[in-house]
Order: structure tokens, then C-alpha cells, then sequence
């Protein structure tokens, strides 16, 4: 995943001559946080975030359901990037975040029907430790010498479809192998992006990890190198993901979208808003239709950011930047839906004893990955009980989001029977569908941004902030605002400037 260009300190300027108007579309994250260092950096602005449904966060939203804590979306976030870890500090929540529990940490993946566990050290398409690797039962001997190869595979000077990026699948099956690709790396990947992995972008995605073959040849020399100096003892403990760089908090993620609201004047958050159009106005700045329940109505603004979906977000654009906009058409996003099972410990035959397992392609299962997210952080079900999170659709399987609530969670529990021993009747039961929610970074992407970006640069007064552009990670969407309103902020602060 791509990082947020810069980290942004607080500028303030409290001497703008009159009160700039700015408008932000779309109350997920991604406008919340634009909102909040808006309001940093511009005390003296008018703010107003319009939102189309009846409350702000977007896809982060937990809630309590019986006993059990359930978070909708994202149930935790990594410390690095650090915009998010900054944030939580400004807004005096850091004290509050958790860590993952000790026990239990790792993830298995789905191998001829029976889980097994991740090699120790293996983190995202990297392994660093040897020995873990060559004793896995994820791999064929044919498989392990494959990826053993990869030390003496030549970098590619020209890299797939469009002579800079390829996608993940390209690129592992280059140097690592199918296998390699197929039972671990694939799985792992969709497990996080939901999507197709001969789709999606390297270099967007995984870009420190392509720079590693082109900066030392291959990743096991850069393996080596980080191991002498000490660069890769976080991921060495580790396996599927470095838990301990991640942090979550007691009551769910909402309380980071809660802590950014209560910073924010209760005038700036309009909810059942919706933004319909965007247009130039006759005089200066922008105008926006907005509808509400019961009306129709223009306001103008002069600053308007877009915080929204790219498929809306497009639609926004097609009058005033036509060219920004069929570039934001282009990227797609991929839906999925988490069916949400609360059961007792002793309903569980075979307990997994991690905190979740991915199911390749090949193992021909209806379900993408599995979260048991009462084993990752305390506080998400009640004693001698387990909250279980299954992720199903995606980009691979769109077809299965068809089916009814009752048939999704008939098909999860099924799943869960044969993988794990789940019977009975789960004490809760709840399907989440999240519809075109995760953008898909397909190859090409990087340059499909920046020529977005370069579009954009003509429509000045209208910016865009989205998980769409530089990072779908909770931090990475954090930084990405950061550096949005302080680019608004200085454009506003230097047109009030007479000696500008
Ligand atoms: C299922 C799932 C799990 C995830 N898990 C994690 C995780 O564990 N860790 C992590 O770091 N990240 C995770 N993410 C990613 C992260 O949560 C998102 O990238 C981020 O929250 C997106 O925020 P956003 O504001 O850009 O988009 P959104 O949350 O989609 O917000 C866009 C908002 O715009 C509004 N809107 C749309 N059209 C209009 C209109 N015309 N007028 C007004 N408003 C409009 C929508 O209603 C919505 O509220 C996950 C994402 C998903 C979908």
C-alpha cells in the first residue's frame, strides 16, 4: 500500500480577512479527518461536511449486539504509517488504544481442507526465516525449491503490462513461483485487498517489496541485509501480519470517528445530505445542489472538497474536469459482505488457536478469509465465547453477494463446520454488506493518480481525498487529509495575502 506524500504540522493563521467557506462531500474517514485539520489549520473558516446517509464514518462503524463488541468494518489500524498514531495523540485518545493479545497471534491458511499455520517470519509475500519455510506443509518439495530459487532470479528491467508496474501475481510468479503465489501469497493479499491478485498493482500495493528486488536483485539478499541490521526483527516474530504494530480501541473503531467529531463544532456535520451536482459558480467558487429529506437546495462555497466513493466522486466531476473524472471511472472498487457469528467456546470442535485463516482459490470455498476477533483484542465477546468475522464476495466471487442474508450466513456456517467443527446456533448473527467499498489498485494505478492529480490542478478550489488515490489503510487515509487541508490551507491563507 502506498504511503500519504508528507506529514503536516499545524499552521495555524487566524488572520484570514473574511471567513472562507469550505465544503467537504462524504462523512467517512477520509472527510472527518480533512474536516479536523481543516479546522486546525483555518480556525476562522466555515466548515461543513455533507454526508448521504444518517451518520458519519463511512465503512468504520462498531455497535453492541448482545454481550459482543462488532466492529462493521476495520477493527484495527497499523502504527505505520504514523498519521494515524499523530491523530489519536492531538486528539487525546492514545492512552485508550489496545494491542493485540499475545496469545493466539498468527494466521493460518486453508490447506486441502485443514488449516495450517503461516510459516514463522512470513509477512505478506516475504519470508524471513529460512527454516520455517522448508519445513511447511504449504508447499511442495518442487514448490520450496522454487522459491529457493529466488535469490538467483533476475530482476526484470521492464516490468509487466506497462513497462513501470505488473501486477502481484506477475511478480510472484516470477520469482517465487506459482505455488508460492497460489497458496500463500494470493490468499494473504486478497485477504486484505479483497480483489483479484492478476489485477492488482505492485507497485501501488506492495511497493517497498518491489523496491527490494530492484535495490539488492532479489528479496532474499534484502532479507539478509535487513536481518544484519536488525531492520526485520519485527517481522522475523511474526507471521501473516506484524500484530504488533497494530492498535484498536476498547469500544471499536467508531471511537476514533467519535474522537474526531466531538473536536469538530456541531454545525460543520450535516448527515442525510446528499450531494447531487457540482458546478462552477457564475461569480466565484463552487456551487452544490444538495438534497435533504424534504428539499432541494444551492449553497456556494469556495473551497469544496470531494471525500467521496471514486464512482460518485467521478460523477461529481463530469461537468467541471471530464478528464479527472473518466480517469476516477476507471478505478474500480470491489464489495463484500462480513457475516458476524457470536458463539460459545464449546461450539467449536477443532479451535483454530490463531487470530484467522485465508482461503486460496484453489481450495474452491465460498468464503475469503476468517477473523476471530474475540482472539485478537480483548473485550469483543464475553467470557467462554468467540466473535467470529467471515469475509465473503470480493473481487473473485461478486456473485455470491446475490444471495439473501439467511443464505449467506447458512453458507459461512457451513464453511465453519467443516474447517473449524462450528454447530449449533449462533447466539448472534449478523450480516454486514458493504457495496463497492475497497478500491481496487490495478496495475497502473500510480500513474493513473498522478495524471488525476495533474487534471485536478486546473479546477482550483475543488479537491479530491479518498481511499482510492494513495492508501486504503485507516492511516494512510489520515495522512492523504493531513496533506489535503494543508494544501487548501495554504491556497486560501495566500489569495487572502495583499502582497501575494
Ligand atoms: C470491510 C472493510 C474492512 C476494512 N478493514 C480495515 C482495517 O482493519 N484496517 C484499516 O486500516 N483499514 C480497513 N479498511 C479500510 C478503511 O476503513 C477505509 O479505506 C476508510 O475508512 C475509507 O474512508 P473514506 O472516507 O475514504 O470512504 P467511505 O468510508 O466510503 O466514506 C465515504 C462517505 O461518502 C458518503 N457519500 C457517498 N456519496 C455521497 C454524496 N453524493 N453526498 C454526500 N455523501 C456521500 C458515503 O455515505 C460515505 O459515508 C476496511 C475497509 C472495509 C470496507
Amino acid at each position: 500500500m502506498s504511503q500519504h506524500r508528507s506529514e503536516i504540522t499545524d499552521d495555524k493563521n487566524a488572520s484570514l480577512p473574511s471567513q472562507p467557506k469550505i465544503c467537504i462531500v462524504g462523512g467517512g474517514l477520509s472527510g472527518l479527518a480533512t474536516a479536523y485539520r481543516l479546522h486546525r489549520l483555518l480556525p476562522d473558516a466555515s466548515i461543513s461536511i455533507f454526508e448521504a446517509t444518517s451518520r458519519v464514518g463511512g465503512v468504520i462503524h462498531s455497535e453492541r449486539c448482545k454481550d459482543y463488541l462488532v466492529d462493521h468494518g476495520a477493527d484495527m489500524f497499523a502504527t505505520n504509517p504514523p498519521a494515524a498514531m499523530r491523530l489519536c495523540e492531538e486528539l487525546g485518545v492514545v492512552d485508550d488504544l489496545i494491542e493485540p493479545l499475545v496469545k493466539g497471534r498468527g494466521a493460518k491458511i486453508v490447506n486441502g481442507g485443514r488449516l495450517v499455520a503461516l510459516p514463522e517470519g512470513f509477512v505478506l509475500m516475504r519470508a524471513t526465516q529460512l527454516w520455517p519455510m522448508v519445513r511447511t506443509p504449504l508447499l511442495s518439495i518442487r514448490g520450496k525449491l522454487r522459491f529457493l530459487m529466488e535469490r538467483w532470479i533476475p530482476v526484470k528491467t521492464s516490468r509487466g503490462q506497462d513497462e513501470q508496474d505488473e501486477s502481484i501475481g506477475d511478480f510472484v510468479r516470477r520469482r517465487m513461483g506459482h505455488e508460492m503465489l497460489d497458496r500463500i501469497v494470493a490468499p494473504l493479499t486478497a485477504g486484505i485487498y479483497t480483489a483479484d491478485i492478476d489485477r492488482l498493482s505492485m507497485l501501488a500495493t506492495m511497493g517497498p517489496i518491489a523496491k527490494m528486488e530492484t535495490t539488492h536483485g532479489s528479496l532474499a539478499k534484502a532479507t539478509s541485509e535487513r536481518r544484519k541490521s536488525g531492520e526485520d526483527s519485527v517481522e522475523r516474530n511474526s507471521a501473516g501480519a506484524r500484530y504488533s504494530q497494530f492498535r484498536a480501541f476498547p469500544e471499536g473503531m467508531v471511537q476514533l470517528i467519535e474522537s474526531l467529531v466531538s473536536h469538530l463544532p456541531a454545525e460543520v456535520i450535516n448527515t442525510d445530505t446528499k450531494v447531487l451536482s457540482l458546478s462552477r459558480s457564475t461569480v466565484e467558487g463552487w456551487n452544490l445542489s444538495l438534497k435533504t429529506d424534504d428539499a432541494e437546495r444551492c449553497e456556494s462555497f469556495d473551497e469544496v472538497v470531494l471525500a467521496t466513493p471514486p464512482r460518485i466522486t467521478s460523477n461529481l466531476l463530469q461537468g467541471i474536469c471530464p478528464s479527472a473524472a473518466s480517469l476516477l471511472a476507471d478505478i474500480e472498487a470491489s464489495s463484500v459482505a462480513i457475516v458476524v457469528l457470536g458463539v460459545k467456546q464449546t461450539q467449536i470442535a477443532r479451535p483454530a488457536n490463531c487470530f484467522g485463516f485465508v482461503v486460496p482459490l484453489s481450495e474452491k470455498r465460498k468464503i475469503l478469509a476468517c477473523s476471530f476477533a474475540s482472539e485478537k483484542f480483548r473485550g469483543r465477546a464475553p467470557t467462554d465465547r468467540v466473535l467470529i468475522r467471515v469475509f465473503v464476495g470480493g473481487a473473485m466471487q461478486p456473485e455470491l453477494l446475490q444471495q439473501s442474508d439467511q443464505e449467506l450466513s447458512n453458507l459461512v456456517r457451513e464453511e465453519l463446520f467443516e474447517l473449524i467443527g462450528l454447530s449449533g446456533e449462533p447466539e448472534i448473527t449478523q450480516v454486514v454488506r458493504w457495496h463497492e467499498a475497497m478500491p481496487q489498485y490495478h496495475v497502473g494505478h500510480l500513474d493513473r493518480v498522478a495524471k488525476i492529480e495533474s487534471e485536478l490542478t486546473e479546477v482550483e478550489g475543488v479537491t479530491v481525498v479518498s481511499n482510492s488515490l494513495h492508501g486504503v489503510g485507516i492511516s494512510p487515509v489520515i495522512g492523504q487529509a493531513n496533506t489535503a487541508a494543508a494544501q487548501i490551507a495554504s491556497r486560501l491563507n495566500s489569495s487572502s495575502d495583499p502582497s501575494s
